[in-house]
């Protein structure tokens, strides 16, 4: 697949003058070219649907099932609610004021931030890259979409389509790897939103910190689940295949990282986890076309270096096949994994899927906030107790009760990290708001001036 590679600082500085001069011209602020960019959008995933599955299958050998439901399906719904809240979105908010500006009124203006950067990463290569740009073009910004290059036929797809059905003059795509994003990240922008690890949220956040530029950092993490002997056993097993394995083999920022359960429970738990697998993919899940592959060999490498360490040996209680050539690694129980290995200290990001067993439930807290805090945490049971201690006790940017990365549908919950996991959030409104500033104004009459505020400043005045 062809990548745009010569891109150096001097063709992104002129592109971002470019895109400063046409924000300028006002063109990107008004409610109509806002909503004709982003039912664009709609009309650009609609019309190109096969192809964008097409490049999906090609990149990760992403199912259609998953490539219609979670990445074009989100992201029109994403447009769908733009684009019927927009207008109240764009309304200025009247707050009360105080006796000290007494007489006055106040309001908070929502104005566009102006040329913004979305970075975005592999696993989810539409929905991750458009989702942003739909809460940049919200509201009212120029933007420019660096894709990810490790999702190279997507990248591409983005790169022609973006040009033919949006504004160019106020969205671009730049295809490319480190060298580009280094020449872009060299630019003064208004915004940076970045998806994918923590090690290059550093290089993004060193960049922005130049210009006291404001990011939003959505990260990954171990995202942990607590499984209570008290649960509907087979609901529960088979909402944490649909959030793992259901959601790009694992390759998912909020997918289920590592299991905690009670030693006694634990075998009931890994049984029916294996035969609801071998339901859905079968007795050779390498020939499941209902799995992703792995996204390319570095990423293969990195998870049989996980499940090859010798603190590992031997756990492995079902799955564990793997086919280089294809880049297939099969869903992969393992039980009782040591703390301190590598499958327990680096987020996985694949189909291995770690068991933990404790003495008590209420064990797993130690474990889980004894760890960077993740992006989602995820909780099965039937006790309200464990309910309320469960949100109470975990920090972690979402949580789920009784289901695994099904939050994210929900365009009222801010989608985004905490610490380790990310910084800033979108999806719905605050996704408007990650790209907007929230200006106050306050106007004021000439009538009632209070002389009280003028010196001199006597006594007197101080205790009025
Ligand atoms: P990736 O390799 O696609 O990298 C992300 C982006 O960073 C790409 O556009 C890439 O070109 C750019 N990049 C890479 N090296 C760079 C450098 N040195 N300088 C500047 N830019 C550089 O994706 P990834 O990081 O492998 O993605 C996986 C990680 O992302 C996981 O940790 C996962 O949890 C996280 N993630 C988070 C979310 C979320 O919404 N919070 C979503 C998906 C993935």
């Amino acid at each position: 697949m062809e990548v745009t590679t010569a891109f150096g600082n001097e063709d992104a500085a002129a592109m971002v003058a470019e895109l400063r001069r046409n924000f300028a011209s006002g063109k990107t602020r008004s409610y109509e070219w806002r909503v004709t960019q982003l039912k664009k959008i709609v009309k650009m995933v609609e019309e190109r649907e096969s192809e964008i599955v097409d490049a999906l299958r090609s990149d990760l050998n992403k199912p259609a099932f998953e490539s219609v439901v979670y990445e074009i399906s989100m992201l029109k719904s994403s447009c769908k609610v733009a684009l019927k809240e927009l207008k109240q979105w764009m309304k200025p908010q009247k707050v009360k004021t105080t006796i000290v500006a007494f007489p006055s009124s106040a309001e908070i203006v929502a104005e566009p931030l102006g040329v913004v950067l979305v970075i975005s990463a592999w696993n989810y290569p539409i929905l991750l890259s458009l989702d942003p740009v739909v809460g940049a073009i919200a509201a009212g910004n120029a933007v420019v979409l660096k894709p990810s290059e490790i999702a190279p036929a997507t990248s591409s797809l983005l790169a022609k389509y973006v040009k033919e059905y949006l504004d160019n003059s106020a969205v671009r795509v730049v295809e490319g790897a480190v060298p580009e994003t280094s020449a872009l990240l060299e630019q003064k922008w208004d915004k940076i939103f970045y998806t994918g690890n923590g090690r290059v949220a550093r290089v993004v956040m060193s960049a922005a910190a130049k210009y006291l530029t404001p990011v939003v950092l959505e990260l990954g993490g171990k995202s942990p689940v607590i499984v209570d002997p008290d649960v509907n056993l087979k609901i529960s097993v088979r909402r944490i295949i649909a959030g793992k394995w259901g959601c790009n083999n694992g390759q998912a920022c909020i997918s289920p990282d590592y299991i905690v359960t009670t030693k006694e429970f634990a075998p009931k738990l890994v049984d029916t986890l294996k035969r609801e697998l071998e339901r859905f993919y079968g007795s050779d899940p390498l020939q499941s076309n209902d799995l992703s592959r792995i996204v390319n060999s570095n990423h293969f490498d990195r998870l049989e270096r996980l499940l090859d360490e010798d603190k590992v040996a031997g756990k492995i209680v079902h799955g564990g096949q793997r086919d280089k050539a294809q880049l297939k690694i099969a869903p992969t129980l393992l039980r009782d994994v040591p703390l301190d290995s590598l499958m327990m200290t680096e987020e996985i990001f694949g189909p291995l899927l770690p068991i933990i067993t404790v003495d008590k439930l209420e064990d797993s807290y130690e474990i889980i906030m004894s760890r960077a805090k993740p992006l989602a945490a995820y909780l099965f049971t039937n006790r309200k107790d464990m309910k309320n201690q469960f949100v109470k006790t975990v920090s972690a940017g979402g949580l789920v009760i009784n289901d695994s990365a099904i939050h994210l549908t929900v365009h009222g919950l801010p989608f985004g990290g905490v610490e380790e996991s990310g910084t800033g959030s979108y999806h719905g409104k605050f996704s408007f708001d990650a790209f907007s500033h929230k200006k106050a104004v306050l106007y004021r009459s000439f009538m009632g001036d209070a002389f009280v505020r003028y010196p001199p400043y006597t006594h007197g005045k101080m205790r009025l």
